[in-house]
């Protein structure tokens, strides 16, 4: 956060606002955003009478569809789901609002060299050993700004023609970067193992589209439009199944990995909380860990620490913070009381209509489906 300088404090603001609404879908689904790339005057990437626009939105759909077909739980939402345009940071928002564990872009490359030819899977960042190649295909990806009239505003401090900009991605921390990772191997393998793709890899970029999203997200470039060999496969019916398949496979993986890493730490509390009781001596680790969830209502992120009496944090009881991703993000109310939280939230709201439910297990922000799992196993 030190680098932040001149226009880009004025667009990390501004990114702060898209807080997500709610954290978790309300049935207990896992939530997956589904983002075909581009749309409606934005064809993106261009190859004869084929565009990118539908390439993403073909696979986009199929991949969905076998989702809800063979995936209990499991919502899916599409950022569009036809042939129109959606404003690069209206996809991170729509995936925030629905309190999405997942988000997938799915985009076409093109290079000026027609033999270019494979598929690739992106998370943000910054590679260590960044080649331009990597970097162009995000700033080519991040020009969909340019088919908005009021970009100059809304991304304020980023030039979408100047390679220069991507600088500001620095500083950014993704906090699923690890999942993000796992993700996209996964994607990454099945469109090998599975669509027999030519293999470009996992890579880090800086992607406007995945940078406002507030959960896992990658970005994967299906195949070169540019080249004959990939576009004719991605224009097949045969092609755009074995894509979306590709996708829903690794997904499957994914989802099946995060179920049961969801269920052993449930697990893992509700036995520290019963045997608690009987084995009061064995240090804080234990006494500590049988501490009921504590729900707080977020409401405003800011990149400074607030002073006491700042406006902003006015009339709102038990005012706290935590430090994540360098930005200091505001909690009012503290209670183990979910009935209790959602009333706070009702009143939040009305001063900050995006404050949303958080949840706290000794000290360490869980999910709020996993602390309400919690609650329910210690009232037993
Ligand atoms: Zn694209």
């Amino acid at each position: 956060m030190h680098k932040i300088t001149g226009p880009f404090i004025l667009l990390f603001i501004l990114l702060c606002c898209h807080l997500p609404s709610s954290a978790v879908d309300k049935d207990g689904n896992f939530v997956i955003v589904i983002d075909p790339g581009h749309g409606g005057k934005d064809p993106g990437a261009i190859s004869g009478k084929n565009t990118e626009k539908s390439i993403n939105l073909n696979v986009a759909l199929k991949t969905g569809q076998l989702i809800e077909k063979n995936c209990k739980k499991v919502k899916v939402i599409y950022t569009r789901k036809t042939d129109v345009f959606i404003e690069l940071n209206r996809r991170g928002e729509i995936a925030n609002k629905s309190g999405a564990d997942l988000f997938v872009s799915i985009h076409t490359n093109s290079a000026k060299s027609s033999s270019a030819r494979g598929a690739e899977t992106y998370l943000l960042g910054v590679e260590e050993n960044r080649t331009s190649a990597n970097l162009s295909v995000a700033v080519e990806e991040n020009k969909a700004i340019l088919y908005e009239s009021d970009y100059q505003t809304r991304y304020e401090g980023y030039d979408p023609k100047s390679p220069e900009s991507q600088i500001i991605f620095e500083f950014m921390q993704n906090e699923y970067q690890k999942e993000s990772l796992n993700f996209a191997r996964m994607v990454q393998k099945q469109m090998v193992s599975h669509a027999h793709r030519s293999d470009r890899g996992v890579h880090q970029a800086g992607f406007l589209v995945l940078w406002k999203t507030a959960m896992p997200s990658v970005l994967v470039e299906l195949g070169f439009i540019s080249n004959s060999e990939d576009c004719r496969y991605m224009t097949s019916q045969k092609g755009v199944e074995e894509l979306a398949n590709s996708i829903y496979k690794a997904f499957d993986s994914y989802l099946n990995d995060y179920r049961k890493q969801t269920a052993k730490s449930i697990n893992l509390q509700a036995n520290s909380v019963t045997s608690d009781s009987s084995d009061n001596n064995t240090g804080e680790a234990s006494t500590e860990i049988a501490q009921s969830p504590v729900f707080s209502v977020q409401f405003l992120l800011s990149k400074d620490k607030l002073k006491s009496g700042d406006s902003r944090i006015m009339n709102l009881t038990d005012v706290d913070y935590y430090i994540e991703n360098g930005q200091y993000k505001y909690t009012c109310g503290k209670t183990t009381d979910y009935d209790e939280i959602i009333k706070i939230q009702a009143e939040v709201r009305k001063r900050y209509k995006d404050a949303f439910v958080i949840a706290f297990l000794n000290g360490n922000r869980i999910n709020v489906n996993d602390a309400l799992e919690i609650t329910k196993k210690r009232s037993r």
